[in-house]
């Protein structure tokens, strides 16, 4: 697991788009694109196109509401998008015993499949 060091991601590679992505959703604030490594038959990453000191959501400081609420209901766009009806789960996690990889925040959304709770 990386450290939080603030350094660039392979998401902001992602962003400029240097390596391809399957873009789902995209407007001036937030992308949207398929999991390189899907565990749901959706599972699209949303992401702010400015990290702004968003490494993760628990250093989310108040000036970053707005961007946090845009990436929220990006996430309901995608899930519409992407022709779920039935249901999706939407998750973040944030530091290492979250597992997080990727410190440019991220919200996961998965469906397409019958999710289990509390895990899987
Ligand atoms: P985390 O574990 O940080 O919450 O999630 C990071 C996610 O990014 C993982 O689900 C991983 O599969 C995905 N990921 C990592 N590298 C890439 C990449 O280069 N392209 C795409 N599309 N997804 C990636």
């Amino acid at each position: 697991v990386n450290a939080d060091t603030g350094a660039p991601t392979i998401f902001d590679k992602i962003i400029a788009k240097e390596i391809p992505a399957s873009v789902v959703y995209e407007d001036q604030k937030v992308l949207a694109f398929r999991d390189i490594n899907p565990q749901a038959p959706v599972h699209v990453l949303v992401i702010p196109k400015s990290r702004d000191g968003l490494t993760e959501l628990g250093k989310a400081e108040q000036r970053h509401e707005d961007i946090l609420g845009h990436l929220l209901y990006a996430a309901k766009i995608v899930a519409e998008k992407e022709g779920i009806v039935d249901g999706f789960r939407v998750v973040i996690n944030s530091g290492p015993s979250a597992c997080q990889s990727v410190y440019h925040l991220h919200l996961h959304v998965l469906g397409g499949r019958q999710l289990k709770w509390p895990a899987g």
